[in-house]
């Protein structure tokens, strides 16, 4: 899946706060006939490109100041936008959130919902939890 460049650009640039905490925006998809919003036809960005930068101000060595949006750079965070799925309560488009350290392959997630903010995913009835683990 992608998302519009140029749509999508803006909307992060404006993020920040943290992650599974403050929701996060949803982004205008870029379809096949270009965005569902401002009708762009540049390429789009890889929803997996999408991550988390924890952003140090200067002289801070301690716990990060907050976190940004970006798609430019690989961090090991995890991905905000991880994938797209339907809202377990109101059942609208929403966002499925990846937060974690990749190093330790331990990862978080939660549903990111525009109308209901964050949601905790149910485990799946397969078993999968995907709270805890990928
Ligand atoms: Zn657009
Ligand atoms: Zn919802």
């Amino acid at each position: 899946m992608e998302y519009c460049k140029s749509c999508a650009t803006l909307l992060l640039r404006e993020w920040k706060g943290w992650p599974l905490r403050n929701p996060i925006p949803m982004l205008p998809q870029r379809g096949d006939g270009g965005c569902d919003v401002c009708g762009s036809l540049e390429p789009g960005i890889p929803s997996k490109d999408i991550q988390w930068l924890n952003y140090h101000e200067p002289y801070n060595t301690g716990l990060p100041d907050y976190w940004l949006l970006v798609y430019e750079q690989k961090t090991k965070w995890g991905r905000p936008y991880y994938s797209e799925i339907e809202c377990r309560r109101c059942h609208g488009r929403a966002v499925l959130s990846e937060h974690g350290d990749a190093r330790r392959e331990s990862y978080r997630y939660k549903i990111n919902c525009p109308k209901c903010g964050l949601l905790s995913p149910q485990p799946r009835s397969d078993g999968w939890r995907p709270e805890f683990k990928r």
